[in-house]
C-alpha cells in the first residue's frame, strides 16, 4: 500500500500494523505530510470547531531526583538554580490564569520529594475548592499507585506522563539504569485504572530514535488509548550529556501530531512549547496539523528561566499576560478562537 493509502486506512480503522507504521514514518514525502495535515485538521475542526483550549501551566518545582540525559533540570545539572513554589505562590498563578479565562491548571514539576502526598493533595484541594469549575492536571512524574490514588481523591482530574519511548533499548539510552520503562508503563496503567484522563507521549528526534522506534510508540498509543498526547521535538540543553546532539525535526513532529489526530480523533493534543521554540510559528503549525490545545506559561517571571528543559525555551522572558496575548494572537492569525472551558476529553463539542 502506498503512504497515502496507509493514511486513509488509519482514518478508517484507527489502527495500522507495526510494519505499516514503520513504512509511513520512514518513507513519507512532503505530499504525504500535507495530506496527513489536511486530514488531521479537518478531523480536529469536525471534533472541536475552530476552537483551541488553553491550559495554564504552573512549573512549581525544578528540583528533580531523576537524571534523564536530555533534560535541563536533571539532578546532575549543577548549573541549574533550584526553586520551588509553595501553596500561596501557586494560588497566585491561578488568580492570573482564571482572570484570563483558563479553566484548567497544569501543575508540572521535577520529581521533588519535598512535595509529599500530603503537601500535593493540599495544593490540589485548595485549587479545587477555590475554582470548582476548573480542572487540575498533574505532571509530577512517577509515583506510587497509592500516591496517584490520594491525588485523585483530592480532586485531580488529569495526569500527563509522557512514556518518552516504548522501546526498551532506546529508553536505556535516554535514562540512567535506575529509571525503567517498566515503571513508567506501570504508572500509566495505574493512572488510567484510577480514572484520570491520562496523557502519554514522546519527544521527536532524541538521539538514536529511528522510524522503527516511533512505530512502536504509535502502536503503544493505539493500544493505550490516551485521552491526551504530548509530542514535541527534542531540543538540546547545554548542560546535559545531549548538549551536542541535533534538535528534532519540526516536519516529523508535525507528521506524528497529524497521525495522532487521525488515529485518535477525540484526543486532546497540545501544540507544545518545544514546537514553538524550534520555530517561531511552530505552535500555529501544530494547530494546522490537528492540535487543539495550547499551554501558556503561568509561572512567575522570576522562576521562568530556571525551568529550562532545553536551550532558548520560548516565553521565558515575557509575563503570563503577555504570553497569553501572544498565543491568542497567533491562534487568531490562523482563524482559530481561544475558548473558556475545561475542555474535557469527549465533552464540550
Ligand atoms: N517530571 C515530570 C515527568 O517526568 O513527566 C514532568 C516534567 S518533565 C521535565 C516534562 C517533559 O519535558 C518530559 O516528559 C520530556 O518529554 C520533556 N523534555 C525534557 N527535556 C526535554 C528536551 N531537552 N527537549 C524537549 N523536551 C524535553
Amino acid at each position: 500500500m502506498n503512504n497515502q493509502a496507509l493514511i486513509r486506512k488509519l482514518n478508517e480503522e484507527h489502527s495500522l500494523e507495526l510494519a505499516e507504521w514503520e513504512q509511513l514514518l520512514s518513507s513519507y514525502t512532503k505530499e504525504d505530510l500535507d495530506h496527513a495535515m489536511k486530514m488531521a485538521q479537518e478531523i480536529a475542526v469536525a471534533q472541536f470547531g475552530k476552537k483551541i483550549y488553553f491550559r495554564g501551566i504552573i512549573e512549581f518545582s525544578n528540583f528533580c531526583k531523576n537524571d534523564c540525559y536530555y533534560c535541563g533540570i536533571r539532578k546532575s545539572n549543577k548549573e541549574c538554580s533550584r526553586y520551588r513554589l509553595e501553596l500561596e505562590d501557586i494560588l497566585t498563578c491561578c488568580v492570573e490564569g482564571y482572570k484570563n479565562g483558563f479553566r484548567t491548571f497544569v501543575l508540572q514539576g521535577g520529581e521533588d520529594g519535598w512535595f509529599t502526598d500530603e503537601r500535593m493533595c493540599e495544593i490540589v484541594k485548595q485549587i479545587k475548592s477555590k475554582y470548582p469549575d476548573c480542572a487540575v492536571t498533574l505532571s509530577l512524574g512517577e509515583r506510587s499507585f497509592e500516591s496517584y490514588k490520594a491525588l485523585k481523591e483530592a480532586g485531580a482530574d488529569r495526569y500527563l506522563l509522557r512514556h518518552e519511548t516504548a522501546d526498551e533499548e532506546h529508553y536505556r539510552a535516554l535514562h540512567p539504569e535506575y529509571q525503567t520503562l517498566e515503571n513508567r508503563m506501570r504508572c500509566l496503567k495505574d493512572l488510567k485504572s484510577l480514572g484520570y484522563q491520562s496523557g502519554c507521549g514522546i519527544m521527536v528526534g532524541t538521539p538514536g530514535q529511528t522510524p522503527k522506534i516511533i512505530a512502536k510508540d504509535m502502536k503503544f498509543m493505539e493500544e493505550f488509548q490516551p485521552e491526551m498526547i504530548g509530542v514535541g521535538p527534542f531540543l538540546p540543553h547545554k548542560d546535559t550529556p545531549f548538549r551536542g546532539e541535533k534538535k528534532g525535526s519540526v516536519e516529523l513532529t508535525l507528521f506524528i501530531l497529524a497521525l495522532c489526530r487521525i488515529m485518535l480523533p477525540q484526543v486532546l493534543l497540545p501544540s507544545t512549547t518545544a514546537l514553538g521554540t524550534a520555530e517561531a510559528d511552530g505552535r500555529k503549525q501544530g494547530v494546522l496539523a490537528g492540535c487543539n490545545v495550547v499551554m501558556p506559561n503561568l509561572s512567575p517571571l522570576a522562576v521562568r528561566k530556571k525551568y529550562m528543559l532545553y536551550d532558548e525555551k520560548a516565553g521565558t522572558d515575557i509575563s503570563a499576560a503577555e504570553g497569553i496575548a501572544l498565543l491568542k494572537n497567533q491562534m487568531e492569525e490562523i482563524g482559530y478562537e481561544v475558548v473558556v472551558g475545561r475542555g474535557d476529553f469527549g465533552k464540550e463539542r
